[in-house]
C-alpha cells in the first residue's frame, strides 16, 4: 500500500504518466489532497471513476490519522490532538494561536508536530524522553498532523502559518521523514507554506544539523542546548556527547554561513540545575557575538521533579544574558504552558489541570497504567 499523501508532486506527476494520464492530472490530485481534505480515494471526485478504481486496485490509499482526544486551552489560543495512526500508534500535535494586533482576525497559528513516537534521548526534564522510543513516523504522518490542524482552522476560516518540529521525539534522529515532511508542506505544488515558515528544533544531533545546512532549504533551527557546560548539559541531555557544547556552537555557526539562517538556542531553566547567574554569565561568554537567538523556557514540571525557576531569577538570567549582548526572550506564561504541550501533556486528569486544559471533545483514552509518566503515547509495556 502507498499512502498518495507521501507522494511528492514530481513522484506523482512519474505515477499518472505511468497510468497513462494527461499532464494535468497530478496537479488535480495535489489540490485535492491540499485543499478539499479528502477521506479515501473514493472521495477524489474530481478524478475519474476509471483511475480512482485503478489507484484502489494498485493499493493507493490516504492514511487517515483518527482523532480521539482533543483538548483546549480556556483562552482558546491552545488547542492539542491525540491523534491515532494507521497501525494504533498514538502521537499528539499541538496548535498554538497568537493574535495579532490590530484586527485580531488572522492569527498566527502555529502546528507543533511530532516526528517520533516517544524519543530515544533520554532528557531528564522532558516526559517524552522519560517513556522512551516507539518508532519513527513517516513524513505523511508528519503532513497528517498539519492537514488536521489545518481542516480544523478551515472551518474557523482560517489557516496554518508556521509548523514547529517540537512536539514528541527528535527529528534529526528521522532525518529522511523530517525532510521528506518538510518537501511535502513547503513545495508549492504541495501544502505550499514558506520554508521560512518552518522551525526544526533538536536536542543536537550533529550529523543531521550538518546534513540539514546543507540541503539548500530555507527552514530555521532551534538547538536545544540547556547548558554552557559539557558537565551539565551531559547531566540534563544523557546522551549529549562530552564536547557537546563546543560542538553545537561550531554546528549553529556553520548553519548560519550556510544558510543565512540566524539559529535559536533553546534553554530549559530548571530550579538549582542550570539558572544561577554564573550561568547565565558563562552562556554569555560562550554565544558573545554570535548571531544568535536565545530562547529561555522556564522548564514544565515533571515527575523528575524538576522545577521552574522563580519569575525574579528567570528574568536576572534573561537581564545577564541581554547584558552579554545576545538576543533572549522568555516564553510567557502562556508559551511555557504550550511548550509543556509539545511533547510533555499526560492523558491523566492531574496533568490537565497543571496546564489549565480542557476537553472539548473526543472519546476518553484510559490512562496508561505502571509508569511513572504516562505521556499520550502508550507505553511499551512491560518485557517488551
Ligand atoms: N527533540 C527535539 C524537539 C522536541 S522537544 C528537541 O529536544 O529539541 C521540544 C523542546 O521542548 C525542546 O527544546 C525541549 O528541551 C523542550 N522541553 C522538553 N521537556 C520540557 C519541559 N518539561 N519543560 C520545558 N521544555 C521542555
Ligand atoms: Fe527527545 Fe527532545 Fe524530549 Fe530530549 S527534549 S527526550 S530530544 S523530545
Amino acid at each position: 500500500m502507498t499512502d498518495l499523501y507521501r507522494m511528492l508532486p514530481g513522484e506523482l506527476d512519474a505515477l499518472m504518466l505511468e497510468l497513462g494520464q494527461p499532464r494535468y492530472r497530478a496537479d488535480q490530485v495535489l489540490r485535492a489532497l491540499y485543499h478539499d481534505f479528502p477521506a479515501g480515494v473514493d472521495d477524489l471526485r474530481q478524478l475519474p471513476a476509471a483511475l480512482r478504481q485503478r489507484l484502489s486496485d494498485e493499493g493507493y490509499v490516504l492514511g487517515a490519522a483518527d482523532e480521539v482526544r482533543r483538548v483546549a486551552s480556556e483562552d482558546g489560543e491552545t488547542t492539542k490532538l491525540l491523534l491515532r495512526m494507521a497501525d494504533g500508534t498514538l502521537i499528539e500535535t499541538v496548535l498554538m494561536q497568537y493574535p495579532e494586533k490590530g484586527s485580531g482576525k488572522h492569527p498566527r497559528s502555529t502546528v507543533c508536530v511530532s516526528t517520533q513516537a516517544g524519543c530515544a534521548m533520554g532528557c531528564v526534564f522532558c516526559a517524552t524522553g522519560q517513556m522512551g522510543f516507539e518508532r519513527n513516523l513517516r513524513g505523511e504522518e508528519i503532513v497528517a498532523q498539519v492537514l488536521h490542524m489545518a481542516r480544523l482552522l478551515a472551518e474557523r476560516d482560517q489557516h496554518v502559518t508556521n509548523v514547529v518540529f517540537m512536539g514528541m521525539g527528535e527529528p534529526l534522529a528521522n532525518y529522511p521523514e523530517t525532510i521528506r515532511a518538510i518537501r511535502l508542506l513547503t513545495d508549492p505544488r504541495a501544502f505550499a507554506l514558506s520554508q521560512r515558515a518552518i522551525t526544526v528544533s533538536t536536542v543536537g544531533v550533529l550529523r543531521g544539523i550538518q546534513r540539514l545546512a546543507d540541503e539548500g532549504l530555507q527552514v530555521g533551527l532551534a538547538i536545544s542546548l540547556h547548558a554552557p557546560t559539557e558537565t551539565l548539559r551531559q547531566e540534563l541531555v544523557p546522551t549529549a556527547g562530552p564536547h557537546s557544547v563546543a560542538d553545537l556552537v561550531s554546528a549553529a555557526r556553520r548553519f548560519f554561513r550556510r544558510t543565512g539562517r540566524r539559529v535559536t538556542f533553546e534553554y530549559a531553566l530548571i530550579a538549582g540545575k542550570n539558572d544561577s547567574p554564573e550561568l547565565a554569565r558563562e552562556l554569555g561568554a560562550l554565544l558573545r557575538g554570535m548571531n544568535t537567538h536565545v530562547n529561555l523556557i522556564p522548564v514544565n514540571p515533571t515527575a523528575g521533579g524538576f522545577e521552574r525557576p522563580a519569575r525574579r531569577r528567570v528574568l536576572e538570567f534573561e537581564r545577564i544574558l541581554r547584558e552579554a549582548g545576545v538576543n533572549t526572550t522568555v516564553r510567557v506564561e502562556k508559551g511555557s504552558e504550550i511548550s509543556a504541550a509539545c511533547g510533555q501533556l499526560r492523558t491523566d486528569e492531574q496533568e490537565r489541570q497543571v496546564i489549565g486544559l480542557e476537553e472539548i471533545s473526543g472519546a476518553p483514552v484510559p490512562p496508561v497504567r505502571g509508569r511513572r509518566q504516562s505521556g499520550l503515547a502508550p507505553a511499551p509495556s512491560p518485557g517488551r
